[in-house]
């Protein structure tokens, strides 16, 4: 009967994995050691209340519902705190004895937990806040692109509440979220009791959208986002537009603003630029201090190859390093993907780094990129040819002069750069899918069935071809 039950909660182990963080598993789930206490009871031995706190609010239903599809039995689950049981008990060794005599080899317990308390605490404390423990200040590496961003964030973090809000802005993958986690995480570091949450603005408009339909969460979900020191909100621009999360921010904001807590937003662009975004959140959002990040220059781009080097102890010509650093120039998420690519290989085939697999790796990263300058150049060429603004091609208006070579614009990109709908409805100011559809199926029926259309969009073509 035990030996069976270590088969299923190993089992059960596997589907956990699957269905929660790494961070979580490892820290909540995989730490406790299961006793059944008779056919339906299992008790769980836990490093500490406080696990057994987050781990009932949690994962309970996830537990219990796993260990019923695999069984078919409603277990009833109960908890048990290590840091409950007396002390001649809780001793190290006994402890491992304990586990290795009534429950075999099987490694759910771990005796790592008991060393590393304060460790655990703090990164409990950040799992909880939404925060990756990953990002620091300290590996942010600093150059002509983002240094005013990273001073005006670690000054914000030494004098939380006084600068509101801290704005930063900028492109894909120039370390906009790693700098606010970093915020977020050196402030937890510093004094564990500041509560702190992050949040993305999509995960924010969910949980807002969940707690409009059930009326007992509502108030759940005002607690949660009033009620902290610090809150920071990643791409926020995905709020305009939506008229309910607007205004429910707006009240968030102007709670923590009036009480003096810490809010740190992040953006593509600058608040005035946000297409949809209700005026009175633009002026909020430019009350405090605003910083953009930039593309990194190319000693930076080294600097960061060489930091990711260092951390993960792998070994590299720097000759390696200087020609991805020289190649991939718009992003530092291209430069990790690179660089990601290449420690993989080494592991996997250790075979070492040759010129080819160098070029081939920076190549197959920079082409995934070609597609979204392509969306970008459509759109360019597009506005010129009509003699419009390219922010009217993803703005709202709708006048013709400005539709028709929207939708023209859409239709070269699903036939010249071969995106999808919803990806081109995203580069088209966020419009859904559907609306793309139409406008492709409209200008394709068009250029088959009139001459003068057809000839437009040839010529447009043309000179697509030439641009890129
Ligand atoms: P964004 O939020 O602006 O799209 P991220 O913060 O996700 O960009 O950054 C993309 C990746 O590049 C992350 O893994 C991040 O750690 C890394 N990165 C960005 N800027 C830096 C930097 N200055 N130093 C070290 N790593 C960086
Ligand atoms: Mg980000």
């Amino acid at each position: 009967m035990e030996d069976n039950f270590i088969n299923i909660w190993e089992k059960a182990l596997e589907a956990l994995k699957e269905e929660t963080s790494q961070i979580a598993y490892k820290t909540y789930i995989e730490v406790m050691v299961p006793r059944l206490i008779d056919k339906n009871t299992i008790c769980f031995l836990s490093p500490s209340s406080y696990h057994i706190e987050i781990c009932k609010k949690r994962y309970l239903d996830l537990i219990q519902n796993t260990l019923k599809i695999l069984t078919s039995v409603d277990y009833k689950i109960t908890f048990e705190a290590k840091d409950a049981i007396p002390e001649n008990e809780n001793d190290d060794n006994l402890d491992v004895e304990v586990i290795k005599g009534q429950y075999g080899d099987i490694q759910v317990g771990n005796n790592s937990i008991n060393n590393t308390n304060k460790k655990i605490d703090t990164k409990v404390l950040k799992e909880n806040a939404g925060l990756n423990p990953r990002y620091t200040f300290d590996n942010f590496i600093v150059g002509s692109s983002n240094r005013f961003a990273r001073a005006t964030a670690y000054s914000v973090y030494e004098n939380l509440g006084a600068t509101n809000p801290l704005y930063i802005y900028g492109g894909v993958g120039l370390g906009k979220t790693h700098l606010m986690q970093a915020l977020g995480n050196a402030t937890i570091d510093k004094d564990p009791s500041k509560k702190v949450i992050y949040c993305t603005g999509e995960l924010f408009v969910n949980e807002l959208i969940k707690a409009m339909l059930n009326p007992n969460m509502n108030d759940t979900f005002k607690q949660k986002y009033r009620n902290v020191d610090l809150l920071l909100i990643d791409d926020v621009q995905i709020i305009a537009g939506k008229d309910k999360c607007q205004e429910e921010f707006f009240h968030t904001f102007n709670s923590l603003f009036e009480s003096g807590k810490q809010i740190v937003l992040t953006s593509e662009k600058p608040p005035k630029e946000i297409n949809g975004l209700e005026d009175r959140l633009k002026t909020r959002f430019s009350m405090g201090v605003s910083v953009d990040i930039q593309t990194p220059d190319y000693e930076t781009r080294l600097a960061i190859l060489k930091k990711k080097a260092e951390e993960e102890r792998y070994v590299i010509d720097e000759d390696i390093l200087v020609k991805i650093a020289t190649r991939v120039k718009s992003n530092v998420r291209e430069l990790e993907g690179v660089f990601n690519k290449l420690v993989a290989y080494t592991k996997f085939t250790n075979n070492p780094l040759t010129d080819a697999v160098v070029d081939n790796t920076i190549e197959s990263i920079l082409v995934k990129n070609t597609k979204i300058m392509t969306s970008k150049l459509v759109m360019q060429v597009v506005a010129k040819f009509f003699n419009i603004k390219v922010t009217d091609l993803t703005s709202d208006k709708r006048s013709s002069t400005i539709a028709f070579p929207r939708q023209i614009a859409m239709y070269l990109c699903r036939e010249v750069a071969d995106m999808s709908f919803p990806a081109i409805g995203k580069d088209f100011g966020g419009r859904d899918h559907s609306t793309v559809l139409h406008a492709y199926s409209k200008i394709k029926d068009d250029y088959d069935n009139n001459p003068d259309t057809k000839d437009l969009i040839d010529d447009i073509k043309k000179t697509l071809e030439r641009e890129s």
